[in-house]
Formats: C-alpha cells, sequence, structure tokens
C-alpha cells in the first residue's frame, strides 16, 4: 500500500500522517451527531471489542473459582502470571515477529525509519532495546499486572469490594464497561503526568522512556513502581460499585492495550489492502518529545486542558515550542533572579 496517500515522508524516512490527530467528537458543540456515530464504531470496534471478547474468554476459561480465591496462594498468582505472560507472548510476540523480525510492510507507515535491532544502546541491557524490554517486561510488567489481578480478585472473593451482579443492575454494569476505556484514559493522565514530575521521572519513568523509537515489547518495559500504578487502574473497581469482570477488563485495556501506544507504526498491512490503524501516533509523540501528550488519544481531553496536547500537525509543534521557551526563560530567571 502507498502510503504516502495517507501522510509524508523526511529526509531521514521517518513518516507522519497528513491527518491530525482529534478529541472525541462528543466535546464538540452544536452536537455533531453522525461523526459521533461514526466515531463509536471506531471506540467498539476492533480494539475495545478485542479486549472485551479476551476479557470473556479469561472469566470462563481461566480465572480460578471464587472459592480458590478467597485464599491468597502462590498457586493460582502464578498460574494466572502464566496465562498473562502467554497472552502478551502471542499478542505482543506476533507483532513483533511479523512488523518488526520478518519486517513484512518494511518502513511503510512506519513513524521513525529505523527498527530498534539496527542500533544498539547503551542504555539498555544487553545494549539491545529488544531483550531489555522483553526482560522488563516479564520480571516487572507482567509480575505486577499479576499482582493488582490478584489483589482485585481476592478481595472480590472475600466480599471487601461492592459485587454487582448483571442480573441485579445490568444498565448500570454496561454503561460501566462502555466508560472503562474513559476510566484508562483519566488514571493514565494522571498517574503518567505525577511520575514525569522530575524526581520521579529520574528515579521511576526514565526506563520507560529509554526507548524514544518503542517497538511493541517497550509497551510494558517499566520500573516495577510504574508498572503496579499503572495496572492499580482496576483498583478503581474496589471504590465504585463493579463487577469483578469489569476490573478484569479495566486491567486488559492496560496491560494489552499498551501496545497500541508503542507499535511504531500508523498501520499495520494485513493483506492486500486491508489495514489495522494502531492509534499509536500521539503517544509516539509523547516518547519523542516526552513533554506532549501524558494521556491517551482524546477520549477525555486532559492533555487539550491542560495545555499539552499535542495533535501531530504544524500548530501543535509550534504550540509545543513556544511552552518549551516559556519554560526555559522561567528557569533562566529563577537561576539569574537579577537578569
Ligand atoms: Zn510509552
Ligand atoms: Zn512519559
Amino acid at each position: 500500500m502507498d502510503d504516502l496517500k495517507f501522510g509524508t515522508r523526511n529526509k531521514r524516512g521517518d513518516w507522519a500522517p497528513s491527518a491530525h490527530a482529534e478529541i472525541a467528537p462528543f466535546w464538540a458543540w452544536p452536537p455533531q451527531v453522525l461523526k459521533v456515530l461514526k466515531w463509536l464504531v471506531g471506540y467498539i470496534w476492533p480494539w475495545n471489542a478485542f479486549h472485551m471478547a479476551v476479557t470473556l474468554l479469561y472469566w470462563y476459561c481461566i480465572i480460578p473459582n471464587v472459592e480458590t480465591m478467597k485464599t491468597l496462594s502462590w498457586g493460582w498468582a502464578l498460574w494466572l502470571y502464566a496465562m498473562n505472560g502467554i497472552g502478551i507472548f502471542v499478542m505482543y510476540g506476533a507483532i513483533e515477529f511479523f512488523y518488526y523480525v520478518k519486517r513484512r510492510q518494511g518502513s511503510r507507515f512506519k513513524y521513525n525509519a529505523k527498527f530498534p535491532a539496527d542500533n544498539p544502546s547503551d542504555v539498555f541491557w544487553f545494549k539491545s532495546q529488544n531483550i531489555d524490554n522483553f526482560l522488563r517486561t516479564y520480571v516487572f510488567g507482567i509480575s505486577m499486572w499479576t499482582l493488582v489481578e490478584v489483589l482485585m480478585l481476592w478481595a472480590f472473593a472475600n466480599g471487601y469490594a461492592p459485587w454487582v451482579s448483571w442480573s441485579d443492575h445490568p444498565v448500570y454494569l454496561a454503561f460501566l464497561v462502555f466508560i472503562t476505556p474513559a476510566i484508562h484514559d483519566a488514571h493514565f493522565f494522571f498517574i503518567h503526568r505525577a511520575i514525569h514530575w522530575p524526581p520521579l521521572y529520574k528515579w521511576v519513568h526514565s526506563v520507560h522512556h529509554n526507548s524514544i523509537n518503542p517497538s511493541p515489547w517497550s509497551s510494558l518495559s517499566m520500573h516495577p513502581v510504574e508498572t503496579f500504578i499503572y495496572h492499580g487502574v482496576a483498583l478503581w473497581h474496589l471504590i465504585i460499585p463493579s463487577n469483578p469482570i469489569i476490573g478484569l477488563l479495566q486491567l486488559h485495556l492496560a496491560g494489552y492495550g499498551a501496545v497500541n501506544g508503542h507499535i511504531g507504526f500508523d498501520k499495520l498491512e494485513l493483506t492486500e489492502g486491508a489495514t489495522l490503524d494502531s492509534h499509536a501516533y500521539l503517544h509516539y509523540l509523547h516518547h519523542k518529545y516526552f513533554e506532549v501528550n501524558y494521556g491517551g488519544d482524546g477520549l477525555i481531553p486532559l492533555d487539550k486542558w491542560f495545555g499539552t496536547w499535542h495533535d501531530g500537525s504544524k500548530q501543535g509543534q509550534a504550540q509545543m515550542e513556544a511552552r518549551f521557551e516559556q519554560k526555559i526563560a522561567r528557569i533562566n530567571a529563577r537561576q539569574n533572579p537579577k537578569s
């Protein structure tokens, strides 16, 4: 597929989309009904529908029964770790294998023309972004994810959290399912903004930002503190009246959903003519420029409200540069108060 019909390529070979990111259209006034309806289809299909299907598979085939989960034990915790590990290996590994190892579409639709495997760097374990990111995913990422999962399920099983049943409140729970991506967006924005505070950045978040040119294995390559609070989004379902299956969906939006920001390609070519949108560009810009797009893709447009939105346009770039200049001026003024 000709990616230049959808974007431009610079001298370095980096590709950028022509269409600029927009916040979710239901924030617009007056309401744009048709646009909202079209957006709704993309909201559900394919990514959120995928997470819902995986969650149902977990609930019926993987999650132990409630009696077992009343007692904390290594047995079912390790079982869940193994299942999460296999799930991530299949999903992330498939994207890595076809698009980064086999390079089936070369660098078409690729934001950064370079592939991490071709650029060894001292910042990574064994000088390899892939090995470093893969190991961190399994040692810290999936273990903290599983810890949150075990705590949440154990709390539900013991009645420590308000467990709402589907037969009593189907409409309320369906609504809660519908807004799980919004809960994710808001939670992610605020924890992410917090770990960009310089002392926390240095201690915690810099690990994730070592990957300036992210690839699938970068998604959950985080410091253990970050990956715990990131997956901790599921613990909101112990506070709000909810149901463990929705808590699990919330967890999967974080765990399996993390890959979306780190695919590195705007579109994955599936077959001749059929592509899958990654929704990766906003978070790619975050990895490139650090201080923009702390949240997701504008579902809850907190970046817009806090002035850190970069939609990929020239105007977005100019706004970011103006903000950086102001920041430098403030730092200079603090260091040289008399000048
Ligand atoms: Zn990232
Ligand atoms: Zn960050």
